[in-house]
């Protein structure tokens, strides 16, 4: 009961954290895709590219504070905004409860951070960029050094993930002479292969197809086939590999233990 207090500031400070990363984040989400510093200039509005001054720049608060418009001009001001800072706050606090300090939770949140950039970026864009995945596929490696999966098969994830959904891709553009997947996704599973090992990153694989043929089939029996190419196969990704790297042990257990 007296660690009580101590661990509930401790999430408090965990959320705060990761309220601010959040909003680091969302910088990457608008300036990656367009090319533009992630450093330079300082935020502005979108809209009327007026500077934004640091009481606009608090993390949800300001987003309600403002009611979502810019105070200038008036213009909307995404939705987007201030549900990554609150997911990402919210994956910082869960983390730390669930994994303590150490490099298992340094690692997680890495790959939480790349994974929540890639979702929304390959959304709106329909584009996984270099620029995060194959610093992603160094860096988790690096991690496995230190942490789980371990560097063999965390090598053998990158290949496996990698070379797995690069054969999927080839066989695609053979039959169907369109492109079915890109590279980014090769390049995003090489990534996630890195930071979980292969196992998980075979779940990850299974879940984004599981999701994707379901969300597939309804939009074609509910007749919004327009809709084929809304939902990129990176964002499936994406949710398999969250799902993979926190229940993901959970579900192999089960499913080995059918066999
Ligand atoms: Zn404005």
């Amino acid at each position: 009961m007296i660690d009580a207090v101590p661990q509930a500031f401790a999430l408090v400070v965990a959320a705060a954290f990761g309220a601010i990363v959040g909003s680091f984040l969302n910088v990457c989400i608008y300036r990656l895709p367009i090319g533009k510093s992630l450093v330079w200039p300082s935020s502005a509005c979108p809209h009327c590219g007026r500077e934004l001054s640091w009481y606009e720049n608090i993390p949800i608060v300001s987003y309600l504070a403002l009611r979502a418009r810019c105070r200038t001009c008036g213009a909307r001001i995404s939705i987007r905004y201030p549900f990554v800072e609150a997911l990402t706050a919210t994956m910082f606090a869960l983390a730390w409860w669930h994994y303590g300090p150490g490099p298992l939770l340094a690692s997680r949140l890495v790959f939480g951070c790349a994974l929540i950039v890639l979702f929304a970026i390959d959304l709106e864009h329909h584009l996984l960029p270099n620029t995060i995945t194959l610093p992603g596929i160094i860096v988790g490696f690096l991690f496995s050094f230190f942490t789980e999966p371990g560097w063999v098969a965390s090598l053998i994830g990158i290949i496996v993930g990698g070379g797995v959904l690069y054969l999927v891709a080839e066989a695609y553009y053979r039959v169907r002479h369109e492109e079915g997947l890109g590279m980014g996704d090769v390049k995003m599973l090489a990534m996630v292969g890195a930071f979980v090992g292969w196992q998980l990153t075979l779940l990850t694989l299974m879940l984004a197809s599981l999701s994707g043929t379901i969300i597939g089939l309804t939009l074609i029996v509910t007749k919004r086939g327009g809709m084929k190419y809304a939902l990129p196969f990176g964002t499936f990704l994406a949710l398999g590999a969250a799902a993979a790297a926190t229940v993901g042990p959970a579900i192999l257990h089960w499913y080995l233990g059918l066999l």
